[in-house]
């Protein structure tokens, strides 16, 4: 799939949640590691659904993991971190602001493999900060699909539920107190309330 080059570069995978993201991240860094190569992994400090220092996808293969706070300098968090790895990966970038492309450019820059993965679209079906400007920025590109829960189409979009029903367009991304759950869909069963 990739040049044989000395220079760095970056990787995105994208798509909907359910669509093996993570599981595919960690497959890269599976052939990484028997190729003997240093690998990092940072993912955001605010997902802790695998505790505070792996990565996990839903089968429950793991890999340590070093958290990044979103909300502070996360270029000086990873400089901390890093001790020259040649392959830097991150989970779940869709969680960090703009300076997500920063930082990845930057890693990439210094001649690294960067690979992240995200959600390219938020619940409402529209672009999820800051992968759009990730995908622009990077070398390779995969999308992945689900399946739809529905109609059993290749999935390509996340469906929020709330108490079980389509979850509005003015819905906060958080809900204290309301038992909430998410689908993959495709296009046309994709819905999100906007009465
Ligand atoms: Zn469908």
């Amino acid at each position: 799939m990739h040049a044989i080059t000395r220079s760095g570069w970056i990787e995105v995978i994208s798509g909907s949640m359910f669509s093996g993201k993570t599981e595919e991240l960690i497959r890269r860094l599976r052939r990484a590691e028997i190729a003997d190569q240093e690998v990092a992994v940072f993912k955001p400090s605010i997902d802790d659904r695998y505790g505070e220092t792996t990565i996990g996808s839903h089968d429950g293969r793991q890999w340590e993991a070093t958290l990044i706070d979103p909300e502070a300098d996360v270029l000086e968090q990873a400089q901390t971190a890093l001790n020259g790895e040649e392959v830097v990966a991150i989970d779940e970038g869709n969680f960090f602001e703009g300076d997500l492309v920063t930082l990845c450019e930057s890693l990439a820059d210094d001649g690294r493999r960067v690979i992240v993965s995200g959600l390219d679209r938020t619940f409402r079906g529209e672009p999820f900060d800051p992968i759009p400007q990730l995908l622009a920025a990077a070398e390779y590109v995969d999308k992945l699909h689900a399946i739809c829960t529905v109609c059993g189409e290749p999935a390509t979009r996340t469906q929020r539920l709330i108490e079980g029903e389509p979850a509005h367009v003015d819905d906060p991304t958080i809900l204290v107190g309301a038992e909430e759950s998410y689908e993959a869909r495709c296009r046309q069963c994709h819905t999100v309330r906007r009465d």
